[in-house]
């Protein structure tokens, strides 16, 4: 390995661009129009958009008017995160947000919801919503204030761990709630289907998948009950988003989307043995490596792990000066590396930091090789000091 030769493992933080979404994007970029415009120029790139919306649709089996594009997950989370919500013209109130504790931060904020009306709901020591937590809160929950709401991820950023959403559901609509699930880290990697995990909205960004960063998507179960909007102005995207659309990133967006539904099992099943191999070559290496999440469902491409001894900094940096990118579970917009909210409420202790691997449909068997001959020397670097 040369000096400058880069093994790139953090495809959670972001998938480099795939070529058919950089040709659907640089395409768009040179065409001219404004995609509300009623000329041609304007109607070609509508088309343009419209299918970008199709493609985003058949990734999660959604109809496409249920599609709302926005600039990304975080965008889409503030959208549907709030009070106040229309029932075709009638407002109709959100009283509470429980999301779960290892939500993305996008999604922790709790949007538009006031501090007071957001309520964390915990999760077990294998890193899934706990059930009867989940029951209680609802059951306690003052519906004179309005309808509850549920945040639960599909695939945790940090760990992988896919979250059983479809009997969150079934206790969500035990108690009348709407089910808002995040799917940015799922989609591509598990079925995602809007319908058989009876999601009211899920939220999805591009970047995650090979697409351009900058664009996401909220999907509606229907355009009935929908979220006031957060950007107001001309009214694109039927009044829920406001702002002429990005035609470029979006037309890179479907091409990713649709590259996602390409032969997803066998992609995956290709992944999950280069994750397989990595862990199982990380425990060769040192029987005290932590591996979270290993005994419950993950995505094939996630691999959360923790040394003894070894803080996330550190790990990060000493990966990095090996010529491997990889991430810390958390990193805020500093670029400085916190500590894991997810391991806390998994009730690890949080001075455990923990490091990343995350693969993608690019991913090789020299990458796992690179990373275990770079974990070794880690490992003996560690027991050295
Ligand atoms: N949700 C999850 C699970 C994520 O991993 C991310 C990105 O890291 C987001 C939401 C936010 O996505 P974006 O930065 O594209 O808004």
């Amino acid at each position: 390995m040369t000096k400058t030769e880069r093994t790139y493992l953090d495809w959670n933080a972001t998938a480099p661009l795939l070529p058919a979404a950089r040709d659907a994007f640089v395409a768009a970029l040179d065409m001219v129009g404004n995609p509300s415009s009623v000329h041609g120029e304007g109607r070609a790139l509508r088309m343009l958009v419209e299918a970008a919306r199709r493609d985003v649709a058949v990734l999660v089996n959604a109809a496409p008017a249920n599609v709302i594009f926005t600039s990304g997950a975080t965008e889409a989370a503030n959208l549907v995160l709030t009070p106040n919500y229309r029932m075709g013209r009638t407002p109709l109130a959100i009283g509470h947000l429980y999301a779960s504790e290892i939500e993305h931060p996008a999604i922790r904020e709790g949007g538009r919801f006031a501090r007071e009306n957001v309520t964390t709901i915990p999760v077990t020591r294998a890193g899934v919503v706990d059930f009867d937590a989940l029951e209680t809160l609802l059951h306690n929950h003052d519906k004179a204030t309005g309808l509850p709401m549920v945040a639960v991820m599909l695939a945790n950023n940090e760990t992988g761990i896919v979250q059983p959403v479809k009997a969150v559901a079934e206790i969500v609509r035990r108690h009348g709630g709407l089910l808002v699930v995040d799917a940015v880290q799922a989609v591509g990697r598990v079925p995602v289907d809007i319908e058989a995990l009876d999601a009211d909205f899920l939220i999805l960004t591009s970047h995650k998948l090979g697409g351009p960063k900058g664009a996401g998507a909220l999907v509606s179960r229907g355009e009935v009950l929908m979220p006031v909007p957060l950007i107001r102005g001309g009214g694109q995207e039927k009044g829920h988003r406001s702002g002429t659309e990005n035609p470029a990133a979006l037309a890179g967006f479907g091409a990713a989307a649709r590259s996602a539904t390409e032969e997803p099992a066998a992609r995956n099943s290709r992944i999950a043995g280069l994750r397989d191999a990595l862990e199982k070559g990380m425990r060769a290496a040192t029987n005290d490596v932590i591996i979270h999440g290993a005994e419950v469902e993950r995505v094939a491409n996630t691999s959360f792990f923790s040394l003894p001894g070894l803080k996330s900094e550190t790990g990060q940096i000493a990966f990095d000066l090996e010529g491997i990118a990889l991430s810390a579970g958390s990193a805020c917009s500093s670029g400085k590396v916190g500590q894991s909210h997810v391991l806390t409420a998994m009730g690890f202790d949080a001075a455990l930091g923990g490091l990343r691997v995350s693969l993608g449909p690019g991913s090789t068997e020299g990458d796992v090789e690179r990373f275990l001959a770079a974990f070794s020397r880690v490992v003996s670097r560690r027991r050295a000091a």
